[in-house]
């Protein structure tokens, strides 16, 4: 099935940490949720892009550590779906430990969170006009999850880049990470941090 040619990436990120907001027309998806404590800051780059939260159909966090998801209960709050991927079922509890009271974290309640299983992401996308699936991506964090369009472009998070991988069982899970990304069609990296990128063979 061919790419719509309406899709369009944008990143609404701060303080050194991208947040992407994926649209195909005003269908649109947030790929990682902001700092804790800062759903100002969120809304106002969400406004100056012309992106109104109520056109998210979905966001979900790459991972659950404080600058990936650190607004996922206020966001949902604001009515933004919450994904929670089958395999972050039992970590988005432990985000809290992470935090400080000074971070003012809201901490992130079970309800109305919507699981996804890897195997149904491809139709739920589909359901939101995008084409392409999530997939399991774990290396940085068990819990990490790479979001995978079939135009090639692939949202990692914090999926350590292959050049920095070490010799030991979290670098050797990431490198399978990326072999899997690789012959799932990834072409070109959209990190949690830094620029784009083209994916080296
Ligand atoms: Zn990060």
């Amino acid at each position: 099935m061919p790419e719509s040619p309406s899709v369009t990436i944008v990143n609404v990120g701060y303080r050194s940490t991208n947040f992407w907001v994926i649209s195909a027309g005003t269908s649109r998806l947030l790929v990682d949720l902001g700092w804790p404590g800062t759903m100002g800051t969120m809304r106002a780059n969400l406004e100056r892009m012309d992106i109104e939260l109520s056109e998210i159909r979905g966001g979900f966090a790459t991972h659950y550590h404080p600058d990936h998801a650190g607004l996922a209960e206020e966001l949902k709050r604001a009515g933004m779906p919450l994904i929670v991927l089958e395999s972050q079922v039992d970590f988005f509890p432990l985000l809290k430990q992470w935090t400080k009271p000074q971070d003012r974290f809201t901490d992130i309640t079970p309800d109305r969170n919507f699981t996804l299983a890897f195997a149904d992401s491809r139709a739920w996308l589909a359901g939101i006009g995008f084409t392409g699936e999530i997939l399991p991506t774990p290396g940085h964090s068990d819990d990490s999850v790479s979001l995978l369009l079939d135009d090639g472009n692939v949202f990692t998070g914090d999926l350590t880049a292959p050049a920095l991988c070490g010799d030991d069982a979290a670098g050797r899970q990431a490198l399978a990470s990326w072999q899997s990304l690789r012959e799932h069609g990834a072409k070109r990296v959209f990190p949690g941090h830094g620029p784009q990128r083209p994916l080296a063979r």
